[in-house]
């Protein structure tokens, strides 16, 4: 588990409305290794959602653009693929899970259906890497591997008479069919209950460790991150403030936001009063402060805070932070 897999650079993705140019994404720079579970977590509107639909260039144009960047997959720049080549690689070595599998599976077509459509196209028509009489098979050998019970009978079902958790593992069926080097799961298991969430993210560990798989996490979730990620960023307003490994985050975060979002996190034997809230607002993302976006609300703000962005710095091995507190080698 070591070469990048994914290399996003100086990323910047922003849309441009009416009102103002939305800087959703403003500068954002991770890589992904091998066979990795990196995870990106924010409050809602961070830009996290939107640096992966960039990923896939997914950003519905207009009014998004990627107006700066590199995205280098295996090597490769995405930003620079034609259309129809980064539709092939989405359905071949990229796959995104989306939120809400109520929504992303058609209510008029069987499982199976939806599970082969994928495989005939990529695999059957553009690749042929199998026959068209292997595709039934392949499909239950998908609904088998996310341990879908009965597979060769629930295959002719409609969405309809799948749970909520059996609907989610199937879409990770339809995305894992083509064998993607990267998964990209957007909030994997916030439309799902709790029991159902600990077998989508088991799953989602299996299938790394069976075909390792690399896979992106995206989500507000601090317990999804520390049971699954090797390492993760933390988004603030459209820019990364800390990556780490998971161990030093949630053991030694330095960020003044990845504390206040650890300080926020409910814990069990905790007294009446003892949870932490952030201070203060979301900013703009058309008007965002100057200097560090999160200084607004930061307890430790500084005169330079309020002028100067902070660069992301090196602090360990794997853990950086963009903090004016650590930019002089004064860790807090
Ligand atoms: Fe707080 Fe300043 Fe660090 Fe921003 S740069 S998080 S305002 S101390």
């Amino acid at each position: 588990m070591s070469k990048p897999l994914l290399k996003v650079q100086g990323l910047k993705t922003y849309f441009f409305l009416e009102r103002g140019v939305v800087k959703a994404v403003d500068g954002v720079d991770f890589e992904i290794k091998k066979g990795e579970i990196f995870g990106v977590v924010g409050e809602t509107g961070c830009g996290k959602s939107v640096t992966a639909l960039s990923i896939l260039r997914l950003v519905q144009s207009p009014p998004g653009k990627i107006v700066e960047g590199k995205i280098i997959f295996e090597g490769e720049n995405l930003l620079k693929k034609s259309k129809e080549r980064m539709r092939k690689i989405r359905g071949t070595k990229i796959s995104m899970i989306f939120q809400d599998p109520h929504t992303s599976l058609d209510p008029v077509f069987t499982v199976g259906h939806q599970i082969a459509e994928p495989i005939e196209l990529h695999q059957v028509i553009e690749q042929h890497l199998i026959s068209a009489d292997e595709v039934p098979k392949k499909v239950i050998e998908m609904l088998k591997l996310v341990k879908i019970p009965d597979p060769e009978h629930r295959v002719v079902e409609y969405p309809h008479q799948f749970s909520g958790g059996m609907k989610q593992r199937t879409m990770i069926a339809m995305m894992l069919s083509c064998n993607p080097s990267l998964l990209i799961a957007d909030e994997p298991t916030t439309a799902v209950d709790v029991t159902i969430q600990a077998q989508i993210l088991d799953l989602m560990r299996e299938l790394r460790r069976k075909l390792g798989t690399s896979i992106l996490i995206i989500t507000h979730n601090l317990g999804v991150i520390a049971e699954m990620c090797d390492r993760v960023a933390v988004m603030y307003a459209g820019n990364i403030v800390e990556q780490a490994d998971i161990m030093t985050l949630f053991e030694s975060p330095k960020h003044p936001y990845t504390r206040a979002l650890l300080a926020a996190v409910p814990k069990v034997g905790a007294k009446k009063g003892e949870l932490e809230s952030i201070t203060g607002m979301v900013p703009s993302l058309i008007t965002p402060p100057p200097g560090c976006k999160f200084h607004p609300r930061c307890p430790h703000a500084m005169d330079i805070c309020r002028k100067k962005f902070p660069q992301m710095i090196k602090i360990g091995k794997e853990h950086l932070v963009s903090c004016h507190l650590y930019s002089g080698g004064a860790k807090k």
